[in-house]
């Protein structure tokens, strides 16, 4: 074990010349390496935590410019991490040591929907604490994909010169083509997230359901740019979950293996129905 740390400390140590290599001073090297080695030696074991290990798929597929959709954005965690991936105005590495509530930028845009209207005011209150205010447009009127929030009025450019803007929809994902709607053409997206189920915290009630999970997600496909990445994570421990999964599962292996790769992530020997990934990539 002690070899083992040995070793990933002198991997962290040229990790931090590799990735910070503009340390000269001191006290910069010295922060560097404690950077470089925290977050070498304190990863999150990936497979235990499969909300988190989705989203690290998902980022190898996200760059800034991108177009990327939260297709359930719940209390905006997704959403803020997507809107992290999309950020420009620091080098990679530096997001760590941002202060919360810093002014951060991103470049592209970012959609997000939910249905409940708390859950929409949640993610914008929490993009805003995290410095990401200047991407929502102001007075939009809390929990409505009104006009000022419209990205079918707003002109949708992806460029990569433009300041990114992010939406945040009180909308069906079923729903969200229309949002498009007015644009010159459909947004194409490099990600797109769903994290079925219940509101953490809200009202266990409202999930998402089987057909119009479906509906979106055959819509979602025609969003998916190639090589863009389809990501859903799926729980089956309450009794829609899991007819949700078996409709989803049965969608996607029928999917033509000439247009689409698929692959299923399955956590096998844990109990109590842990979380499942559904990825799906667009290959032309
Ligand atoms: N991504 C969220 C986060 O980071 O906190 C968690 C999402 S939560 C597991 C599932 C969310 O899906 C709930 O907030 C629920 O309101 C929402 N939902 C249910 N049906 C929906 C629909 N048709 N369209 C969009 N969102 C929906």
């Amino acid at each position: 074990m002690k070899q083992f740390e040995n070793a990933a400390l002198q991997i962290s140590i040229l990790s931090g010349f590799l990735r910070y290599p503009d340390i000269y001073t001191l006290p910069g090297l010295l922060t560097g390496f404690g950077r470089a080695c925290h977050n070498r030696l304190m990863k999150t074991n990936l497979i235990q935590k499969t909300t988190e290990f989705a989203l690290h798929i998902v980022e190898a597929y996200v760059h800034p410019g991108d177009t990327v959709i939260d297709a359930t954005c719940g209390n905006g965690f997704d959403t803020l991490r997507l809107a992290e991936m999309l950020r420009v105005d620091a080098k990679a590495g530096d997001a760590a040591d941002a202060k919360a509530g810093d002014p951060k930028m991103i470049s592209g845009r970012l959609y997000a929907f939910d249905i409940q209207p708390e859950a929409v005011e949640a993610t914008r209150e929490l993009l805003r604490r995290e410095g990401y205010g200047a991407g929502l447009p102001d007075g939009a009127a809390s929990g409505q994909a009104d006009g000022a929030d419209h990205p079918g009025r707003i002109g949708g450019d992806s460029s990569k010169a433009a300041p990114g803007r992010i939406t945040v929809a009180c909308l069906g994902h079923q729903q969200m083509l229309s949002c498009f709607e007015g644009l010159e053409s459909m947004p194409e997206a490099s990600a797109i997230v769903f994290n079925l189920g219940y509101l953490p915290g809200g009202d266990k009630q409202i999930t998402t359901t089987t057909e119009t999970t479906l509906d979106a997600v055959r819509d979602s496909l025609r969003l998916l740019k190639v090589n863009g990445l389809l990501c859903i994570t799926m729980y089956d421990g309450h009794p829609e979950g899991a007819e949700e999964k078996r409709a989803l599962l049965h969608f996607a292996e029928e999917l033509d293996s000439k247009l689409w790769h698929v692959s299923y992530i399955s956590m096998l020997n844990q109990r109590n129905a842990p979380p499942e990934i559904l990825l799906i990539t667009r290959k032309r």
